[in-house]
């Protein structure tokens, strides 16, 4: 089993980002693990294992931190008791690893030593998700201590030894089985069965619903995260009963012209101002005609009790993509739709430079206000308080969908300013 053990601890590790606070168990696999930790900058590390603080402590960089909890030493070398315990729950760090003597569908995650289930259960609940190392062999064997329920793990590392009834039960139990295969020592990553965890579980997995429990909600009353914009919103899943489904829209035609006299937008057409396209052969920029924002707006701030307002000065330009009236981005070839990104760079660039909050988006269809299926609108707004400035407010959804995905952001490029959608 040494083989699995260390494959097991190989996958375990690379879910250990730098920088982060862990608690480790004792145990054999646990110990494997720790031995690869050493090189991970800025890790915290809590553990009651005398031999992981050890390996740390001798061969760990310099800037990590090993904290052991203390308490009564076992023969197996881990620390218990009313110390340990007592340790550990004025703790909390982001991932618990742990290893486990029994793993069993009704008996959840045990132990033979008592004192130790004690100590291994203030170490999850100290932590945001659990990490269950076991190898292949643990499945069916129960020891007399419970730990842990299945459940209550996020992610379960084990070996491709194990039956494929066990695999089904694990990774419905759990967000994330991770299987090591020691002929080939390849990793497998099986996500929850129906998916239903990842979401906020991906966040925490602290108290999330799991595998069956969350497949049923769609039919039921539920809140739902919306990522984005940092909401929970309430979904009536009953809606989808009534006789009422809403309005049925019938799909725009397929077979447009690629040319349209009728086109507002087409090249070389009138306007509805009057004014003649010229007659552009790739993209072609011009401020909207009916601009929600415009730059000369005088400055008005009313305060009447319950009306209050104040003017806004921007502007709005709409893009044509294309002079063919018949082509979508999503039927452009790479060189085309690149040269629809590179405008609106450029146009976010230079209303960047009058504006503190340039917004690009894509209108489809009538009913968002699209004359035309295959054109769309751009617009720079100003809004002073996205700066800082003359205390108006932000643009309410992108501002909150911008800083909703910052973190994201800042884990891809490694950090940066942050800046209005498009300026990126
Ligand atoms: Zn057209």
């Amino acid at each position: 089993m040494q083989a699995e053990k260390e494959l097991i601890a190989g996958a375990a590790a690379s879910l250990v980002p730098s920088g982060t606070a862990i608690a480790i168990s004792a145990g054999t696999t646990t110990y494997a693990l720790a031995k690869r930790l050493t090189d991970i900058p800025g890790l915290t590390v809590l553990t009651n294992s005398v031999p992981v603080a050890e390996v740390l402590y001798k061969d760990g960089r310099p800037d990590q931190t090993v904290i052991l909890s203390g308490g009564v030493r076992t023969p197996s070398d881990a620390l218990v008791g009313p110390f340990a315990v007592a340790v550990i729950r004025s703790l909390h760090v982001d991932s618990v690893f742990m290893g486990s003597h029994g793993m069993d569908l009704r008996s959840g995650f045990t132990t033979p030593n008592i004192l130790e289930a004690e100590t291994n259960r203030a170490l999850i609940e100290a932590g945001r998700r659990l990490v269950v190392l076991a190898d292949s062999t643990k499945w069916g064997t129960i020891g007399i201590s419970s730990v842990a329920r299945l459940e209550e793990a996020d992610t379960i590392v084990t070996d491709s030894g194990l039956d494929a009834t066990a695999r089904q039960q694990l990774s419905a139990a759990v967000r994330r089985l991770i299987l090591v295969d020691v002929a080939t020592s390849g990793v497998q990553t099986i996500e929850g069965e129906d998916g239903s965890a990842v979401g906020p579980g991906e966040l925490g997995g602290n108290g999330v619903s799991k595998g069956s429990t969350a497949s049923q909600l769609p039919s039921q009353p539920h809140r739902r995260y919306n990522a984005l914009s940092d909401e929970w919103l309430l979904v009536s899943a009953e809606r989808t009963s009534r006789p009422w489904l809403g309005r049925q829209e019938t799909p725009p035609p397929q077979d447009l012209p690629a040319y349209d006299p009728s086109c507002y937008l087409c090249p070389g057409n009138v306007r509805a101002n009057g004014e003649r396209n010229p007659e552009y052969d790739s993209t072609f920029v011009f401020t909207n005609d009916f601009a929600a924002l415009q730059p000369d707006t005088p400055l008005v701030t009313i305060e009447d009790g319950l009306l209050r307002a104040k003017s806004e000065r921007g502007t709005c330009k709409v893009i044509c993509f294309s002079p063919r009236h018949d082509l979508s981005l999503s039927r452009m070839n790479a060189t085309q739709a690149r040269t629809v990104v590179d405008l609106w760079a450029t146009q976010t660039a230079s209303l960047g430079e009058q504006f503190p909050w340039v917004q690009v988006f894509e209108n489809r269809g009538a009913p968002m206000g699209a004359s035309n299926p295959t054109r769309t609108v751009r617009s720079g707004r100003r809004h002073p308080a996205a700066r800082g400035g003359e205390g108006g407010r932000d643009p309410v959804p992108p501002f909150r969908r911008d800083r909703s995905q910052a973190p994201a952001r800042l884990c891809r490029t490694g950090g940066g300013r942050r800046q209005g959608p498009g300026k990126r």
